[in-house]
């Protein structure tokens, strides 16, 4: 073969070579990633046993990354993280099932293309005011810092919707509430679902336990405002208006830019 032609194969090999490890070390860094959001849930004291989960996406293979069902934290290892379809689901890396909430995440990834990260808990307060089917109203600037407005609250599921395609329709209800309210899913990181529990959202995973976390204080905060005072009405929208829009949008100017 003529020298030219060679070094043409040996440089389509390299390239191809390269752009699979490429793949593979993308692929490999996102499991990590989840993998540490998945074990910070259980730092943060957001869940328990094997309650929670957190996940990813990387929207340019079209896959999520998603903590395995039922594994125990203490053993949780990146390899253990399950790779899912975005398009339809179906699982494609990984040994073990995904988590059973994985049709839940699939649904807010494909109806929100601006969210990177998805977290799901049973964390105490935010759990009792999802239980109790009631939003977190917006009372001072703690939670203006991070939600423009309140923590909704998602209608309770039809007897069909639990029957059938239940954890896929978990998400529709989501997104439902969502759209009925007009909301922006960026501008109000976390939803409550009623009879159930909150699921949070973010750029990337560690993002969504970042609003989990901060979820479950303004949880508590609200609870021991309204024991102090049962009759408490919203904040003023301005002093709301100032605090998130300091802090998010184009007009942003807190912390070091
Ligand atoms: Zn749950």
């Amino acid at each position: 073969m003529p020298n030219r032609k060679k070094d043409f194969i040996n440089y389509l090999c390299f390239i191809c070579v390269q752009s699979v490890a490429k793949e593979f070390f993308m692929l490999e860094k996102l499991k990590a990633e989840v993998c540490q959001a998945n074990l910070d849930l259980v730092t943060e004291g957001l869940v328990i046993q094997t309650w929670g989960n957190a996940s990813a996406v990387d929207r340019e293979r079209g896959v999520i990354v998603i903590k395995p069902s039922g594994v125990p934290y203490s053993e949780m290892k990146p390899e253990h993280m399950v790779v899912v379809s975005l398009a339809d689901g179906k699982g494609v890396e990984g040994k073990l099932k995904p988590s059973s909430d994985t049709l839940t995440h699939l649904v807010l990834y494909r109806a929100w293309p601006g969210i990177g990260g998805v977290v799901h808990t049973h964390s105490l307060f935010a759990t009792a005011w999802a239980q109790a089917c009631r939003p977190l109203l917006a009372y001072g600037t703690t939670q203006a810092d991070y939600w423009y407005g309140d923590v909704p609250c998602t209608r309770k599921l039809s007897a069909a919707e639990i029957k059938t395609d239940y954890e896929a329709n978990t998400g529709e209800v989501i997104v439902g509430t969502f759209k009925k309210l007009k909301y922006d899913p960026l501008q109000h990181p976390a939803v409550l679902v009623a009879s159930h529990g909150p699921f949070t959202w973010g750029k990337d995973a560690h993002d969504a336990v970042h609003n989990a976390s901060v979820l479950e204080f303004i949880a508590r905060l609200n609870s021991e405002t309204l024991r102090i005072n049962p009759k408490i009405k919203m904040m003023q929208p301005v002093l709301l208006d100032k605090h998130f829009l300091r802090k998010h949008g184009p007009g942003a100017y807190y912390g070091q830019k």
